[in-house]
């Protein structure tokens, strides 16, 4: 049973249509490198396109009306937004919930070091990487530092095109014997990771002259000192913009696709709904998957929540038990990257079970590793109900596991979501060389994804 290539029902109107889309998805990818800068693009697009900030509607104790749309930034690094559906929340609600961090370096606490005349930064890299993929590109430094006095200064070093970029070195093949022998997990050890930013002695000054430079140029420029990386988050990633790639232009060369090409598939489904909704929908964008959904802004954490709860109030819902119901008679769609078919490395796929680039929407019953462990493995009735709406919305679909069994495997955010008892699948968009500093991806899967997402928040 072979799944249709979608390319193939494509009219030319459909083929613009997905065409301008990308042109949308490669700006959105290009300006959200950290999770920070996806919330404040994210936000700025959901204010365009009608909704407000939900802090406001709790402090003025607004009552909420159908049709309503509302937004909920939660630290600046995640955020939600709500379609007040005509149905009371108690029955349940429509959710897409993707993830907006990526794996990347981030920059030590006490980063900043000179040695034989090149001043690095040390970095400890965040999420599941291979480290001989991150040396010997250019690489751009993003995030903020925040000063004693609460001040936030804003980084973006690496993307202008008159910007200096950054750079880890890799040892040449002529003196590479050592390196050669080694395996490839040790090839380039995660500790010496660290990007060069300088090198240029300061006049005047004899000891680490060149870091001093480095420092009073940054003194210069931002206003702050070698203190305040104490309190900074500074992500360093690939440098440059999303690109099309192939003569034919049909796939999308970019940084971060896992999982912002769910995450923005997720906003323009959201934006595309124009009616009033019966199922209050809901799209989350979360943080911190890539290390596991902790911390505050992670799926695990109870922003989500506590958000509903805030809006079943505002909508005269008060009551623990009715926020239970309301989470446990919710649908959702958890929104991420699924491992695509690569023929270069055929033998970690089972050909029957992988999704191919260009079919659609991957739905993923099950994820985990090693006899599915630690996945989330949705039921069949739920299976069931995704292929009608899937069908009856003309949304090309496939389904697939990550790769052969035993060879690996990977989770994401559904098994938090259906903690609360709620039906979850996961979906999403296949991509090649995952985790890599560039991935890709298919224009066609982007858009049934799209269209996916569109289909499950109205029809659910
Ligand atoms: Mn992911
Ligand atoms: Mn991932």
């Amino acid at each position: 049973m072979e799944r249709e290539i979608a390319w193939k029902s494509y009219t030319d109107e459909t083929l613009s249509e997905v065409n301008s889309l990308s042109e949308r998805y490669k700006a959105y990818l290009s300006a959200g490198k950290t999770e920070r800068e996806c919330v404040c693009e994210g936000i700025k697009l959901a204010k365009a396109n009608g909704y407000s900030c939900i802090g406001k509607a709790i402090e003025e104790g607004k009552a909420l009306k159908a049709g309503d749309r509302l937004y909920f930034n939660y630290m600046g690094k995640c955020f939600v937004l709500f379609i007040i559906g005509s149905q009371p929340f108690e029955r349940g609600m429509n959710i897409i919930g993707a993830h907006i961090d990526s794996p990347r370096l981030d920059i030590k606490q006490n980063p900043l070091y000179e040695t034989d005349g090149l001043v690095y930064m040390d970095t400890h890299y965040y999420g599941g990487i291979k480290s001989f993929q991150w040396v010997a590109l250019p690489l751009a430094l993003h995030g903020v530092v925040v000063k004693k006095d609460g001040s936030t200064v804003t980084v973006n070093v690496g993307e202008a095109e008159d910007d200096p970029v950054f750079c880890i070195s890799d040892i040449l093949p002529h003196l590479g014997q050592d390196q050669a022998k080694k395996t490839m997990a040790e090839a380039v050890d995660g500790e010496a990771l660290d990007i060069i930013v300088g090198h240029k002695p300061l006049k005047g000054e004899e000891k680490d002259a060149a870091k001093a430079n480095v420092l009073k140029l940054i003194k210069d420029k931002y206003g702050f000192e070698e203190e305040d990386f104490l309190s900074a988050e500074l992500e360093v990633v690939p440098a440059g913009k999303a690109r099309d790639m192939g003569f034919d232009r049909s796939l999308i060369l970019g940084y971060g696709h896992d999982d912002r090409v769910c995450a923005y598939a997720q906003l323009e489904a959201m934006f595309s709904i124009k009616e009033t909704p019966e199922k209050t929908v809901c799209c989350i964008l979360t943080d911190k998957e890539e290390i596991g959904s902790v911390g505050a802004t992670g799926m695990r954490a109870r922003y989500f929540e506590n958000a509903v709860a805030e809006l079943m109030h505002l909508n005269g819902e008060d009551g623990e038990l009715k926020l239970r119901r309301c989470l446990s008679a919710s649908s959702m769609l958890s929104c991420d990257v699924s491992a695509g078919f690569d023929p270069a490395f055929a033998g970690a796929f089972e050909k029957k079970n992988a999704a191919f680039l260009g079919r659609g929407v991957c739905f993923n019953k099950f994820t985990g590793s090693r006899g599915k462990g630690g996945s989330n493995d949705a039921n069949a009735e739920f299976m069931a109900k995704c292929r009608k709406i899937m069908d009856e919305g003309g949304v090309k679909f496939q389904t697939a596991e990550l790769g052969k069994v035993n060879q690996g495997g990977g989770g994401t955010i559904a098994y938090i979501c259906a903690l609360y008892g709620m039906n979850v699948i996961d979906s999403g968009v296949a991509v090649l060389s995952m985790h890599a500093p560039w991935e890709v991806i298919s224009k066609a899967d982007l858009y049934e994804s799209f269209k996916a997402y569109r289909e499950f928040a109205l029809k659910a």
